[in-house]
């Protein structure tokens, strides 16, 4: 169960993963070199791989941001908490743990 004290925490937990997810991409949007705080690319790699590489990270960003953005949503629509699919309370464990998370532990598998 998901108490408004709960959703307030989130809430402020995902506004800062989204201000996160945003620069990452920003960073990785820019120049090719290494970004300064970017760490998820070995050097060594060639450079083809680590465009691939780069693709991935960057999908995996957005895919992100567009389910913390709508989790952010769902706060402000009081429906936060629920499994988009069987609308079940999704545990505050797996909120915890995840405060984007869209579906129950049933669902997600
Ligand atoms: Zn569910």
């Amino acid at each position: 169960m998901i108490t408004k004290d709960d959703a307030a925490r989130l809430k402020q937990e995902l506004e800062k993963t989204q201000r996160e997810l945003k620069e990452e991409l920003k960073s990785l949007a820019g120049v090719p070199e290494m970004g300064s705080d970017v760490d998820a690319f070995d050097t060594e790699t060639d450079e083809a791989e680590e465009f691939s590489n780069k693709i991935g990270v960057e999908q995996t960003f957005k895919e992100r941001l567009e389910d913390v953005r709508r989790a952010l949503e769902k706060i402000e629509k009081a429906v936060y908490g629920k499994c988009e699919k069987c609308s079940m309370e999704i545990s505050s464990e797996v909120l915890n743990l995840v405060p984007e998370s869209r579906y129950c532990k049933h669902c997600k598998m």
